[in-house]
């Protein structure tokens, strides 16, 4: 069996890379390093890059172009395209090609072994590229058709609640022990020829089948640690494709994306406060109340408050913290947020920001939004730093955020979002919440208590406009 040899120089390059990537990575652990990551990360990409157009082996130079034109001119598309509230059902989408992308390595390998020179010598594929190909194409299966899963609901075209089976579990974990013993019978086959042996193709459906199962029955206000989750699988369906092709730069890059997705999942998990396993099995806090049932809302008085209101209580506010959410993302509400923070200062008001680690719809949302509006990054909190400052707090301002302040994750036990650490806002002397209705509602379609709190005060409109007529008050 001859080993693939590799260019000392190649392995140089792409070593070089990788050691970009992961000063990359831990350049983005913090908003101050994270413009200095991005730019490891563009170095090093631009090294891997160069190394395998320098030294491409399967395809040739048109071939690639012809792919970097048509891939790159449809990503540039969709990109200017894209609404930024639309971006976590986009990532999504992209997941899933990734997903494909490892499948489709994986089948042209096993119909065409010679070319990627996993042939033996006796006709059959290399028994340990059997092994890399079968979980390749099994990891990027489950990638794809669970991705496609999470657009479908992130999209609105499939109902975000929670889809359950009976016997989910059983089945799953049924599913999950055949594809690895359908993966070991392929291994060890005696006939393994190019194309030949049907155990791969169905490994290949299995695995399309589990991505399904194990995110349909996940819903609600969980879909972040999914989104999170499928960011894992789709670096070590890369990382497959890595040890298919030979790159070890794909190895290096889709091990740091799978690992650093496994990370951030645990983390999310830790913040909502649900159990790690429990998601990669599939269907965790499912079984409480359903996402998006609304359910019949009983008429409870509320307050509405106007532009002027805000402006002069908060004027005359010692402390304020600020809850961005979602919101504020749809309005791209945060330019003009900053300028009220700006106008509140000029009154010697002590702004803070909370952010919670799920608001919005993608990991981080929120701490980019504010980024761009260069809101200074000691003036952003994380929940667990921020919460037991509600308390003295004279006003919480809360824009465009629904379930992380939703009291309902604390006391009732049949809400989706029940054992989600929320902000504790009912603590703060006068509530302020900008939405534009009372009918609409938080990702996991739940009715919300401190709309109807004595110190609340609800500001419908839209929240970009509503910021802006409180600036112009702030001024007058
Ligand atoms: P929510 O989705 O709970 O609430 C959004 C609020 O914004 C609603 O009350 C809505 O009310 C209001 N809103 C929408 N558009 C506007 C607008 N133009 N102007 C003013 N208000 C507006 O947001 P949160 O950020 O509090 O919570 C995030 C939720 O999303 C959590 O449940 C989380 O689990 C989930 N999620 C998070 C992901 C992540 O990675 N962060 C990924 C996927 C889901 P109205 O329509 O009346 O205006």
């Amino acid at each position: 069996m001859e080993a693939h040899a590799v260019n000392p120089w190649v392995a140089v390059a792409y070593l070089v890379a990788g050691v970009c990537f992961i000063l990359a990575l831990r350049g983005l652990s913090s908003p101050a390093t994270s413009r200095a990551g991005n730019r490891y990360g563009m170095f090093g990409m631009a090294i891997a890059v160069a190394t395998t157009l320098v030294t491409h082996e399967i395809a040739s130079l048109p071939e690639i172009g012809a792919a970097i034109v048509l891939g790159g001119g449809i990503g540039f598309v969709i990109a200017r395209r894209i609404q930024m509230t639309a971006m976590p059902q986009l990532v999504a989408a992209f997941h899933s090609l990734v997903g494909l992308a490892a499948v489709l390595v994986a089948v042209a390998a096993f119909l065409n072994p010679d070319a990627f020179g996993i042939l033996g010598d006796d006709g059959n594929i290399l028994t340990v590229s059997r092994v890399e190909m079968a979980l390749g194409a099994a990891i990027g299966a489950i990638t794809f058709s669970g991705s496609v899963i999470a657009f479908a609901k992130l999209n609105g075209n499939m109902s975000g609640a929670p889809i359950l089976l009976p016997a989910r579990h059983l089945i799953n974990l049924g599913t999950l022990v055949v594809i690895l013993a359908l993966t070991a019978m392929f291994t060890v086959a005696a006939s393994a020829g190019p194309g030949e042996n049907p155990l791969f193709w169905a490994v290949v459906a299995l695995s399309f089948a589990i991505g399904f199962l194990l995110i349909i029955p996940i819903g609600g206000a969980d879909m972040p640690v999914v989104v999170s989750m499928l960011n894992s699988y789709s670096g070590w369906a890369a990382a497959a494709m890595g040890f298919t092709l030979h790159n070890t730069a794909m190895i290096i890059t889709g091990a740091l994306v799978g690992s650093s997705g496994a990370i951030l999942s645990y983390i999310m998990c830790k913040a909502m406060n649900r159990s790690f396993i429990s998601v990669i099995a599939g269907g965790f806090g499912a079984d409480a109340g359903g996402a998006g049932e609304g359910g019949a809302k009983e008429q409870r008085p509320w307050k509405r408050g106007s532009a002027e209101d805000a402006a002069f209580l908060m004027k005359e506010a010692e402390n304020v913290i600020i809850i961005p959410g979602y919101g504020m993302a749809v309005a791209q509400a945060q330019h003009a947020l900053r300028e009220m923070t700006d106008l509140l200062k000029e009154h010697g008001v002590n702004v803070k920001f909370a952010i919670h680690p799920v608001a919005g719809r993608m990991p981080g949302h929120m701490n980019v939004l504010l980024a761009e509006a260069s809101v200074p990054y000691d003036e952003v909190f994380e929940l667990e730093d921020i919460n037991s400052e509600f308390a003295q707090a004279d006003v919480a301002f809360i824009i465009g955020a629904n379930d992380v302040v939703n009291p309902a994750a604390k006391t009732d036990k049949s809400s989706p979002i029940y054992g989600m650490p929320v902000f504790d806002v009912d603590k703060a002397k006068t509530i302020f919440f900008i939405k534009r209705s009372m009918g609409g509602q938080g990702y996991a379609g739940v009715d919300n208590d401190v709309f109807y709190m004595d110190q609340t005060m609800m500001l419908l409109a839209d929240a970009k406009k509503m910021v802006e007529e409180i600036n112009k008050s702030l001024t007058d």
